[in-house]
């Protein structure tokens, strides 16, 4: 029979979680295991191959059943080389090898891509992207990342670094960023980054507020704080959101200009502010904007969750279709 399925593995620095799925992006089994990264992360690979072949042989499944193995990881990629650095939550400093092991000890073809970038590939692939050749995804969650996918071609770049929307400049004289820059998207739109602004704007703020109270007192406030008392109708809290929904409206124009993608997909955990949230930033957008672009390019919601790795990561193995 012609194999029919792939294997889609999201490494992370918590857990690995793997699915496998139909060649058209179904998920029809998933699972995940916790990730060790004592002793340099040397277990991780071992534990990967073991996974897979355990759960093979659970179900009795055949390897003629699935055409390859695709995989998102943290970290600087080398697709050709199937090699990761720089991955420190998985304490893969150096040139780590990860193709060859994974794909010699289950005995299928494999494919990796950086995270950011096989979470793009699942929203475009079944997700809000509606498998369109042109999307963009931002994901913001403790840090902001981002794919491209350019006429049904991620884009990577000279050096890999081609997506990294997390590091565009929003403001040229802004917040330090762990990157060196100043003023990085991910200083104001990250998990971490709307709490910044929060305690700037709370500097200056003469109103009353609770969570302008919170943050003067000292007390942690959270994202999804300042979004829940922004709902509610907080003035204080919802100057932050509309900063927060500027800087984000305004990165999206301008990267519509450069792209004019069919949609520019909002995902990660900040971005359960659901509509309330995208319609301020597509406000920003339509703002800024070259005008085809504000009326041709839409600014969509994240709808996978969790699950845009696996399948993503899966959708980098089609390639081995027909070889
Ligand atoms: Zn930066």
């Amino acid at each position: 029979m012609t194999a029919s399925k792939i294997i889609g593995i999201d490494l992370g620095g918590t857990s690995i979680k793997f699915g496998i799925l139909t060649l058209k992006g179904e998920v029809q089994d998933k699972w995940s295991i916790p990730t060790n990264i004592l002793e340099d992360g040397k277990h991780i690979v071992p534990d990967i191959v073991a996974s897979i072949n355990h759960r093979l042989n659970l179900y009795n499944l055949d390897k003629s059943d699935f055409i390859g193995i695709g995989m998102g990881t943290p970290g600087s990629v080398n697709i050709t080389k199937g090699t990761v650095k720089a991955a420190y939550n998985l304490n893969w400093g150096d040139e780590h090898e990860v193709g060859k092991p994974i794909s010699e000890g289950v005995g299928l073809p494999f494919i990796l891509d950086n995270d950011a970038n096989v979470a793009a590939l699942g929203e475009r692939w079944v997700g809000a992207g509606e498998n369109n050749p042109d999307v963009v995804f931002i994901t913001l969650g403790t840090g902001v990342g981002g794919g491209i996918i350019a006429a049904s071609e991620l884009v990577h770049g000279v050096a890999g670094a081609g997506g990294e929307i997390g590091h565009i400049c929003v403001e040229p004289n802004g917040f330090d960023c762990t990157c060196g820059n100043k003023g990085c998207l991910e200083t104001v739109t990250s998990a971490t980054g709307i709490v910044r602004l929060a305690h700037q704007f709370a500097e200056e703020y003469e109103g009353t507020s609770e969570i302008k109270a919170a943050i003067d007192n000292g007390d942690e406030v959270t994202s999804k704080d300042i979004f829940v008392a922004a709902e509610a109708g907080d003035k204080f809290s919802l100057s932050v959101v509309d900063k927060f929904a500027y800087y984000l409206g305004f990165a999206s124009a301008n990267l519509g200009s450069t792209l004019n993608p069919d949609s520019i997909v909002i995902g990660g955990g900040v971005s359960a502010a659901g509509e309330f949230l995208r319609e301020k930033v597509e406000a920003y957008f339509k703002k800024y904007a070259f005008s085809t672009v504000r009326n041709t390019t839409k600014i969509k919601l994240a709808v996978l969750g969790n699950d845009a790795g696996i399948i993503g990561a899966a959708s980098l193995a089609l390639k081995f279709k027909g070889e």
